[in-house]
């Protein structure tokens, strides 16, 4: 790069013109074109390696000036006074001689026109030597008579400069390829598709699950077996001019099987089931969430007929707030998108939106308008037939020993929902394996059962002997209460074996049936029940203890419901007094502040009242209290028949 000279000027582009083509190579050619349109991505890192080598290679070839022989400037001036360089380019931190002159060269070259190159050439001798700052160089050059001139900093070749421009880029477009294809495992297939997520959408061919599979929910279940009949055969309700609901609201307590059912429709339809969490609509990028819910809604349409599944509807289905405190736009936009999605289409097309949510209360209305989610199913907690039911279900594949009742099990598991019966029938087969049985025991099962009502059992949470005393009297005081108390479910358990974190002793009682009405009086038994433990410290201790907060929290609210929702109490009899809407600050309640007064004092009052009378029923019985809480203190645990044995000679007041 050292020269104007035409003849290496002509060379150099020759060069060029070989050196260039490994760069058009097809293969690398296509491990660029890949990497850019991410068509059949592998990753061509070792592409970029060949071609950075390749290319810093050619470059330093280039810039090689094998003509120019390097000499020291002491020789290159004397070599000026022999007249052995006749010409000298300055340059900007070297000094170029030649010992011919510009015009004797391209006589030369005119001459060989027709010859090589190279050998034409030969007789030109290129010295270069670094610039000294030497006032004496340039009278030098005048006085003898040679030809100089100076010339611009070389321009750098146009490799290099593509090289220094590439060369960056590449590395950058090396290190963005491998943190997109860290963040969205498979986000590889196209750079800019991250919202898109297929990660996050759940699509199953099969989903495996049966209605059989489901228990205890007869009735969800007949109405969705409408859907799948809809899904398998559309024509039948597409040619009378039917309406199959777009949307289906599974709506119910946790782990009663809402999930489970949709799978099961999926299942019985046939049909691809797409199911995705609220939650995961919600991302930190306002937008994501939307576009989320376009393509989960594009991906439906064509996999039609099938069923989408949103999960937890809540996290994105709450009423929108309009001027909320800080507001969440991205749950908003991503609620908008959904409910333009969902008007967008037509059941016609075969897609039915399936979600489930345990607060309904908090969905927004738009959302269960008609057109959306009009149609609503409740999956409620099983009675005693469907957890009889669920166990069978879940302890299918599970060694029973032959006593095992599992009737009696559901019986005592009253008011848990499937999801703890799942869990209660593995509970009790690790308890086997623990102590080493290859069977599982109706001990098992109902240890099982009581962790999940109370919490684990924890022997090794110490109290003081006092508060042991405390804890003892207070169990015995609901026992005898409920013994006392007229159709209350007998006794079967008491204890004073901390379990969980707050539970420090307990009163079991066992339903014997399923409850859904109480009476009045039995409400009021409840209160007495509740009561009672304080009651017991109070008689034995003479001081009450924090011990009761729970029981009375409990109290007051069933008294307060009796009043606000039961209509049973004087003035407000048969009239319910809802204060229902419980969200912002404060509660917004529908009825006079007059009215709240009155609650306030009846509930004081019927407490009180209930209060006294359990006081005085517990004081006339002390002798009982005092014995069995005796035996309680010595055994820890007291079972149903021994309570009863020991409870015998009560007085009724
Ligand atoms: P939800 O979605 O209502 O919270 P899930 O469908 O996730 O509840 O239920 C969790 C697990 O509990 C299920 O996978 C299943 O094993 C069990 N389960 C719940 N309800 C039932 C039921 N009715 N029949 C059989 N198993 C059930
Ligand atoms: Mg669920
Ligand atoms: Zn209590």
């Amino acid at each position: 790069m050292s020269t104007n000279e035409p003849d290496l000027q002509e060379k150099q582009a020759n060069k060029m013109n070989h050196e260039k083509k490994p760069k058009d190579e097809p293969g690398i050619y296509n491990g660029i074109k890949n990497m850019f349109t991410g068509k059949r991505f592998k990753f061509s890192f070792w592409y970029f390696i060949f071609i950075i080598i390749a290319m810093l290679a050619i470059n330093m070839y280039m810039s090689q000036d094998r003509s120019t022989i390097g000499v020291d400037f002491n020789e290159f001036k004397s070599m000026i006074a022999n007249k052995e360089i006749v010409r000298v380019e300055i340059q900007q931190e070297k000094y170029v001689g030649y010992n011919m002159t510009k015009q004797q060269a391209l006589s030369i070259v005119q001459t060989n026109a027709f010859q090589n190159l190279t050998q034409s050439s030969s007789n030109l001798r290129i010295y270069s030597t670094y610039a000294l700052n030497d006032p004496s160089f340039i009278p030098l050059l005048d006085e003898h008579n040679v030809e100089y001139y100076a010339t611009a900093p070389a321009r750098p070749s146009i490799f290099s400069s593509l090289l220094s421009y590439i060369l960056p880029m590449l590395f950058l477009l090396i290190i963005w390829r491998i943190v997109f294809a860290k963040m969205g495992q498979g986000g590889g297939q196209n750079v800019l598709s991250f919202s898109q997520n297929k990660a996050k959408i759940v699509a199953e061919g099969d989903t495996g699950v049966r209605f059989t599979d489901v228990a205890g929910a007869d009735e969800s279940k007949l109405e969705l077996e409408e859907i799948v009949d809809f899904l398998k055969t559309p024509e039948k309700y597409t040619e009378i001019g039917g309406k199959i609901p777009k949307g289906v609201l599974l709506v119910g307590p946790p782990g009663t099987g809402k999930t489970l059912l949709a799978r099961a429709v999926a299942g019985e339809a046939k049909v691809p089931f797409f199911r995705m969490s609220g939650a995961d609509f919600v991302e930190m990028f306002v937008g994501v969430g939307a576009a989320r819910v376009r393509d989960l809604f594009r991906q439906a349409r064509e996999n039609s007929p099938c069923i989408i599944f949103i999960d937890e509807i809540d996290a994105i289905g709450r009423t929108r707030t309009g001027a909320g405190l800080g507001g969440n736009d991205e749950r908003e936009q991503t609620l908008n998108q959904l409910l333009v999605e969902m008007d967008g289409f037509d059941s016609r097309t075969g897609v039915i939106i399936l979600a489930a949510t345990n607060r309904p209360e908090i969905l927004d209305q738009a959302l269960l308008r008609p057109g959306r989610f009009d149609r609503q199913v409740l999956v409620d907690k099983p009675d005693l037939e469907g957890r009889f039911a669920i166990l069978k279900i879940h302890t299918k594949n599970i060694k029973l020993a032959k006593e095992v009742d599992l009737r009696k099990i559901a019986q005592s598991a009253a008011g848990l929902a499937g999801a703890d019966l799942a869990n209660i029938a593995n509970e009790a087969a690790l308890m086997a394996v623990r102590s080493k049985r290859k069977m599982v025991t109706q001990a098992d099962l109902e240890e099982a059962i009581e962790k999940s009502l109370a919490g684990l059992q924890r022997k090794s949470r110490i109290l003081t002997e006092d508060e042991r005393c405390k804890v003892a009297y207070h169990e015995v005081g609901h026992a005898l209460t409920a013994k006392m108390t007229k159709g209350a479910p007998p006794v079967s358990k008491i204890s004073i074996i901390p379990r969980g974190i707050s539970a420090l002793g307990y009163t079991l009682q066992y339903p014997t049936e399923d409850r859904f009405l109480m009476s009045q009086s039995e409400l009021l038994g409840n209160i007495d029940m509740m009561l009672g433990g304080r009651a017991a410290e109070e008689i034995v201790c003479g001081e009450i203890s924090t011990g009761a907060a729970n029981d009375i929290a409990r109290a007051s609210d069933l008294v307060r419901r009796m009043i606000t929702e039961f209509g049973m109490s004087e003035r407000f009899r048969n009239i319910t007094l809802p204060s229902t809407n419980t969200q912002g600050l404060g509660v917004n309640r529908e009825y006079s502040e007059a009215a709240q007064e009155y609650i306030d004092n009846e509930t004081a009052k019927i407490v009180n009242g209930r209060y006294q009378k359990v006081l005085e029923q517990l004081k006339v019985n002390r002798e009982a209290l005092e014995t069995i809480a005796k035996k309680l203190l010595e055994k820890e645990v007291l079972d149903g028949l021994e309570f009863e044995s020991l409870a015998q000679n009560l007085v009724i007041a």
